[in-house]
């Protein structure tokens, strides 16, 4: 097993590990499969990613056949929006579990702050953002401190070891932090070269909140959605910095842009289907960056966030997430 990151539960969390958004469904349970042989053991899903059956099937497969064990294994998932009722979280929870065919999440996080009207799974599922599935973006008046207390009974019923969130900001964690029972052990962000968020890694970090990254090569993963901003940018894999600190390193760009993130502290969760790249990924620990280099690459910040659910959308509702 490679480096791990101590949570706040006494757990510890692989610090490399493989991401599972927009794996098709067809592939899916192949190349969980081979990302557990290429090494991986924490595998980071979500019910919003449509794909948790097969990620199921991957993982129970290397287990079969002896690649591993399920307590060598790290596996996340998140709770949608629209199961943030205090009724709803329990639920939710334990239909991810049986698409997984798990007993236990090794980490379950709120996806989003901000609870959405429930949709009911027999209407359709994953619910996505949308109320009628087209373009209704319908709240829900249930407050972060209920669904929190929510994922807190988690915890006692061994549906998940740690609980944690995605896409929250400074002041939702400080106002959790006054409540909270169990406090947040993971927060899941956007973070790369274009998104630094240092102030957020500073508060993580003084409340012993660990913080792993997603969409560490920035505007690469979101190219396909048409996003304007993601094409005016320079792809980070041939930004010159980036470039020239892979020849100086002999490294691949992406392991330089990986390195970054992991020598400050962050867990990271890359996505590949190419079993070669799967490994170059993984070994993204092996070596250090000077500070001088790891300063240079923070320095590129740009505060340019993609992942916000108004990009998505044309809605003048989506305000509502930021
Ligand atoms: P990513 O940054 O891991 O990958 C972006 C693109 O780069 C992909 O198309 C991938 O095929 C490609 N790529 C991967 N390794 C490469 C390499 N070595 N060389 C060249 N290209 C390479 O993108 P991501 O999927 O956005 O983020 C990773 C994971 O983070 C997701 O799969 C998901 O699990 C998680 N995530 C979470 C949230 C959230 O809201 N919590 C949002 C986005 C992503």
């Amino acid at each position: 097993m490679g480096p791990t990151i101590k949570l706040s539960s006494g757990h510890e969390m692989p610090q490399v590990g493989f991401g599972l958004w927009k794996v098709d469904n067809a592939t899916c349970a192949d190349t969980v499969y081979n990302a557990i042989k290429a090494g991986y053991r924490l595998f980071d899903g979500a019910c919003d990613y449509g794909n948790e059956k097969e990620c199921g099937e991957g993982v129970a497969r290397a287990i079969k056949d002896g690649l591993v064990t399920r307590e060598e294994l790290f596996i996340t998932s998140k709770l949608w929006p629209v199961f943030e009722d205090g009724d709803k979280v329990e639920p939710a929870c334990r239909r991810s579990l049986a698409d997984w065919g798990l007993e236990y999440f090794d980490l379950y996080l709120i996806h989003f702050p901000g609870a959405l009207k429930y949709v009911d799974p027999a209407v359709r599922y994953p619910p996505g953002w949308h109320y009628d599935g087209k373009s209704e973006i319908v709240k829900s008046s249930t407050p972060m401190h209920v669904t929190w207390a929510s994922m807190e009974t988690l915890v006692p019923k061994g549906l998940a070891k740690s609980i944690g969130v995605s896409n929250f900001q400074a002041q939702l964690l400080y106002d959790m932090l006054r409540y909270a029972k169990i406090p947040p052990a993971a927060l899941q962000i956007e973070h790369h070269p274009y998104l630094v968020q240092k102030e957020l890694l500073a508060l993580c970090k003084a409340e012993g909140i660990a913080v792993t990254a997603y969409s560490s090569f920035g505007p690469a993963s979101f190219l396909e959605f048409g996003f304007k901003h993601a094409e005016a940018l320079v792809p980070l894999m041939k930004d010159d910095l980036i470039t020239s600190l892979a020849g100086k390193y002999g490294k691949q760009p992406s392991q330089i842009l990986l390195r970054w993130a992991t020598q400050r502290g962050l867990a990271v969760i890359p996505k590949t289907s190419r079993v070669e790249v799967m490994s170059q990924n993984l070994d993204c620990t092996g070596f250090d960056l000077e500070q001088v280099d790891l300063d240079s690459i923070t320095d590129k910040d740009a505060g340019i966030r993609f992942n916000q659910p108004s990009n998505y959308f044309s809605t003048d509702k989506m305000w509502i997430f930021g």
